[in-house]
């Protein structure tokens, strides 16, 4: 098994490693990651020089990225799509709107903006276009690439009857408009989930379009909140606009996000999952699986069948969330140890 470990700029960055890129490689390497999946930006912040932009200091991830390539470690930029705490702070009314009308989101950390707001997806589709010319990577990964969905509460709607929690902007009402000639979307709900799925996709098909620009064959993995079985491929389009039938031969790999530590997802959850996801016509799935923050004897156990159960599913590649917690104890490393190849 194959795996691959998202790090995160703070942690590069931070405390412990304070951008001392080869003490974090040589890491890497021990521990035998073969990829790792990097955010190139966050909010409106850069970690890549741009002509004519603002000078970046010593956070620059091409850099980085070069000293991963000879270390023989592939390095995924990741692109947090719909999630920029920056603009939300500074730009109220692209905050998203709930069922009640109010411009508010529950989160401490998760920020989202909507994909109906067009001139933010303009500006962060010409910031991906960016990125891909300065990295030039043969594989990129979407995160948050749905509309806000906050899995707290969402995944747990066990029938998945119940109408998405966001977003009822104005954004998304005039261009529902344009798009249905129906002003309420709850008047129209199967055009409105049809709309909303078509502004997610909207993104894959650009970036695409740029890589074909590039004349290199790049693809995309994109990556999947969790939600409750049974249906979920249907949950998810309903809940996160996420159409997963509709990216066939578009987006090459998903990456559901089953977080066994912070959801508390079964493995019966998971099995439930994969085998619709099998359903989909040429995709490859990539599994994601939290670590402990602090593993107790219970925690290591769930991972190792976790990742029993990867191996006979015939799961090559694994990705790890995140790096602060494998890097931090050494009992997790034992078990990956077991399973690396
Ligand atoms: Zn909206």
């Amino acid at each position: 098994m194959l795996f691959t470990l998202k790090l995160y700029p703070n942690t590069i960055w931070g405390k412990h490693f304070i951008g001392n890129f080869n003490l974090i490689l040589n890491h890497l390497q021990q521990l035998r990651i073969r990829s790792i999946i990097v955010p190139v930006f966050q909010g409106s912040r850069l970690f890549f020089p741009v002509e004519g932009g603002s000078e970046n200091g010593e956070w620059d991830l091409t850099k980085f990225q070069h000293q991963c390539h000879d270390h023989n470690i592939a390095f995924i930029p990741e692109f947090p799509v719909f999630h920029d705490p920056d603009t939300f702070d500074t730009i109220p009314q692209y905050r998203p709107v709930n069922l009640r009308g109010k411009a508010e989101f529950p989160s401490s950390w998760y920020k989202p903006i909507c994909p109906s707001n067009e001139p933010y997806r303009n500006y962060r589709i010409q910031l991906i276009r960016d990125a891909i010319k300065t990295f030039d990577p043969l594989l990129v990964s979407l995160e948050f690439l749905h509309y806000p969905y906050l899995p707290e509460i969402q995944a747990f709607d066990k029938d998945g009857t119940a109408l998405p929690n966001y977003c009822y902007c104005d954004f998304c009402r005039y261009q529902f408009l344009d798009y249905s000639g129906k002003p309420n979307p709850l008047d129209a709900i199967d055009d409105w989930f049809q709309f909303r799925a078509e502004n997610v996709t909207l993104i894959p098909i650009l970036i695409a379009e740029e890589f074909e620009k590039t004349g290199k064959n790049g693809n995309m993995l994109v990556q999947i909140p969790p939600i409750t079985p049974p249906q979920v491929l249907e949950k998810l389009r309903r809940s996160t606009g996420q159409y997963l039938k509709q990216w066939s031969g578009l987006v090459e790999v998903i990456s559901p996000q089953f977080h066994l530590f912070q959801f508390d997802i079964s493995l019966q959850w998971i099995e439930s999952m994969m085998s619709e996801f099998k359903q989909l016509q040429k995709v490859r799935v990539i599994p994601e699986i939290d670590l402990p923050a602090k593993a107790t004897p219970e925690d290591l156990k769930r991972l190792e069948e976790a990742l029993n159960y990867f191996v006979e599913q015939q799961c090559d590649v694994v990705s790890l969330f995140h790096a602060e917690p494998l890097f931090n104890q050494k009992l997790v490393q034992k078990i990956l140890e077991k399973f690396a190849e």
